[in-house]
């Protein structure tokens, strides 16, 4: 008498697999679509150690909407910094202890990484100069953007990073910008091997 009911509860179960199937496919299908959703911090990365992060001044209003933090690796601090997503270096500069304010002021040298499928990049400042890749140059998530320094305004290691739209307009807005930062530096004291 059994019999049926397992029948139909076969059906149910494979039913919703197939069901399963079909989200998984248009997921994959229609990723590049709703990306922009999601900071891109999950999925493949180039393979670092985890660094400690230090983040005492977090919250730097100088310009308002930006981060900083010390990155740390076996008591080192002149180090990579990993970047935050897959993506292209939009642009370097140095600009010494001086610069526009509206962009970056006194951030020495400044590595800008557009992420892939996004409407943003990430800026950051005090680099060792010359340690940036090329502008254009392609970038794997995890992968080194440059050095941490001492360029610019700045009397220790730091990492300055700002969240600017496409439009090169800076995001002062840490509802907006908040998660992306702490999900970067849990990227970071995760590390990826
Ligand atoms: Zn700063």
């Amino acid at each position: 008498m059994l019999a049926p009911f397992v029948k139909t509860g076969v059906k149910i179960f494979e039913q919703t697999i197939k069901k399963i199937d079909i989200v998984q496919e248009w997921v994959q299908d229609n990723f590049h679509k709703i990306s922009p959703l999601f900071p891109p911090y999950y999925g493949k990365s180039a393979r670092f150690l985890p660094y400690v992060v230090h983040t005492p001044y977090f919250i730097d209003d100088t310009p308002p909407g930006a981060y900083d933090f010390t990155l740390e690796q076996n008591g080192k601090l002149k180090i990579p910094i990993p970047a935050p997503c897959q993506g292209t270096i939009r642009r370097t500069r140095f600009q010494g202890k001086n610069g526009s304010f509206t962009t970056a002021h006194g951030a020495g040298q400044i590595v800008e990484l557009m992420c892939d499928g996004t409407n943003y990049y990430w800026l950051m400042g005090h680099l060792v100069q010359g340690s940036p890749p090329r502008t254009g140059t392609r970038i794997k998530k995890g992968q080194s953007i440059g050095i941490q320094g001492l360029t610019g305004r700045t009397s220790g290691y730091h990492v300055h990073a700002q969240i600017h739209y496409h439009s090169g307009q800076r995001i002062t807005n840490r509802k907006i910008t908040r998660p992306f930062v702490e999900n970067y530096i849990k990227f970071l004291r995760k590390g990826s091997y």
